[in-house]
């Protein structure tokens, strides 16, 4: 039988066992597969479930490092094995970012739902550098919620990104291609006649200096402009660096503005920042990488005034929001700049009037990265199930518990705060009589490091204004006010055994 287009019908194979073998990475057998990868989610359950009741971290043994220094295997291993070898050797070593007393650096404490969203986007497998599909969609509702969010126009676009180091890249990418008019991609920050420099806080996050030197300007090009006591920009150094700039023929094109400085949580005075751009007609960038989600907040929000009128945004999902790591975001005012610093279609990525092959903009047209992964699945699964009050509740919360555990360190003699708490971030030292500067720096860093080994709370440290602190970041939904009384006998503790066996 012959079909009207004349193309014989073929017979299909009724039974593929007939056929020779071929190989394919699919399981032999399904049945056990499943079974395999049922008992594998009720561990990950169980392991978020019971977050509390392990320590929150402990050293990954020797016998572990070694087993996993092994040789490249050839052969494949039943997965059961290979899944056991997993819950033995790895799983216990985690970061520990999904316990309530973690509170170091800037990490999200993990979300339950984010189990599914990550099963499930490895299931779909999307790459999502373009085309027309679904996750395309889900990507473009994020990145519209974002920018109804931080108040930006519907003709803004965005991406999403690994986190907030290279949302910044490209905001600057984008920044300093829009100041140079089309000849930068071509021939380089070479043949642009003068110096571009951009401003920020000497609190300004070190994932921007990288982005200067990346991107060819330099980091000396990136003028770090005092704080004021609150460690926020100083909006009189600012504008005299930028006059003595101009009068030197420097080309100011950007000033970055920090939405919770990962020092302190300070906010630079972004309405100021956001006036000075337009006098000066220089592109203003926000960094907001943890901060920035204030805007869930009807309390904090005013702290973001000026934000929405940034040329460009970048901020995190995996820090105050918990979706699992990765994910970040960057949001450009003007889509024909963003589009302008990276579209670059060749005939194998070519659109297609119909089809999968269209569906513009592509994702690939706004940043370096072609192949990318369906991380708006866990972002759209964390916002959809539980909602933006709850996040700005538990945002206020983590507030609400930094003064708390302000307060506990006040009343105590042997503790001192080192800076004004704005928001989040806790820093104070350990201190004795009778010790120096240095003294204290190296007996609050040793204090820290007993700390994690105990497995009892794991800060981390920094340095605000020339003091080692102890610092305490709180972005974590699963800390109650009793772990911060834990903290502080424990620092307690571990401070005076210190103070004690070293005088
Ligand atoms: C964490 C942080 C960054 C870097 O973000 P990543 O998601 O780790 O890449 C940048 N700026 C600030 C203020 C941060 O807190």
């Amino acid at each position: 039988m012959m079909k009207s287009n004349n193309i014989p019908e073929v017979a299909l194979p009724v039974c593929i066992d007939k056929i020779a073998p071929e190989l394919s990475l699919d399981p032999e057998d399904w049945e056990s597969f499943r079974a395999c990868a049922h008992v594998a989610l009720d561990d990950a359950i169980e392991f978020v479930k019971t977050a509390r009741q392990r320590s929150v971290w402990q050293p990954v043994p020797e016998r572990v490092r070694n087993a996993l220094t092994g040789p490249l295997p050839h052969a494949g291993q039943d997965l059961n094995e290979v899944y056991e070898e997993f819950k033995n050797s790895i799983l216990p070593y985690s970061t520990g970012n999904t316990h309530p007393r973690f509170f170091g650096w800037v990490h999200g404490t993990g979300l339950a739902s984010g189990i599914l969203a990550e099963m499930l986007a490895a299931a779909m497998n999307a790459n999502c550098g373009g085309r027309d599909h679904g996750a395309i969609y889900v990507e473009r509702a994020v990145l519209g919620w974002s920018k109804e969010l931080f108040g930006f126009p519907d003709s803004a676009s965005g991406l999403l990104v690994s986190g907030t180091s290279i949302a910044n890249l490209i905001a600057l990418t984008v920044a300093r291609n829009a100041r140079a008019t089309g000849n930068m991609r071509a021939n380089g920050i070479r043949d642009y006649p003068r110096r571009l420099v951009a401003y920020a806080s000497t609190e300004v996050h070190d994932c921007l200096v990288k982005a200067m030197e990346l991107l060819g300007l330099g980091a000396a090009s990136l003028r770090k402009i005092p704080s004021n006591s609150r460690f926020q920009i100083d909006l009189r150094a600012l504008r005299d660096r930028i006059a003595d700039d101009r009068a030197l023929d420097f080309e100011p094109f950007c000033i970055l503005g920090t939405a919770g400085t990962v020092n302190t949580g300070a906010f630079d005075d972004l309405d100021e920042l956001a006036k000075l751009c337009a006098a000066e007609k220089i592109w203003f960038h926000v960094d907001g990488a943890f901060g920035g989600l204030c805007a869930l907040s009807a309390d904090l929000k005013p702290r973001l005034k000026g934000i929405e009128r940034a040329d460009s945004i970048a901020f995190d999902f995996h820090k105050w929001m918990h979706v699992p790591y990765d994910a970040g975001c960057v949001l450009i005012r003007h889509a024909d700049l963003h589009r302008a610093a990276f579209l670059m279609r060749p005939p194998y990525l070519g659109e297609l009037p119909r089809g999968l092959a269209g569906g513009a903009d592509w994702p690939c047209d706004f940043g370096p990265e072609l192949s990318r992964g369906f991380r708006a699945l866990k972002v759209w699964f964390a916002i959809k199930h539980h909602g933006t009050t709850r996040f700005g509740q538990l945002i206020e919360q983590n507030c609400a518990q930094a003064r708390y555990l302000a307060e506990q360190i006040a009343h105590q003699p042997e503790l001192e705060l080192l800076a004004p708490v704005s928001l989040n971030i806790v820093c104070f030292r350990y201190r004795t009589s009778g010790r120096d500067d240095k003294a204290l720096d190296d007996l609050n860093a040793e204090l820290v490091q007993d700390l994690h080994e105990s497995g009892i709370a794991a800060p981390s440290t920094t340095n605000v204004r020339g003091h080692l602190a102890i610092r305490v970041n709180i972005t974590n939904h699963r800390s109650r006010r009793a772990d911060f009384e834990v903290l502080l006998s424990a620092v307690l503790a571990a401070g005076r055994r210190r103070a004690a066996s070293s005088t």
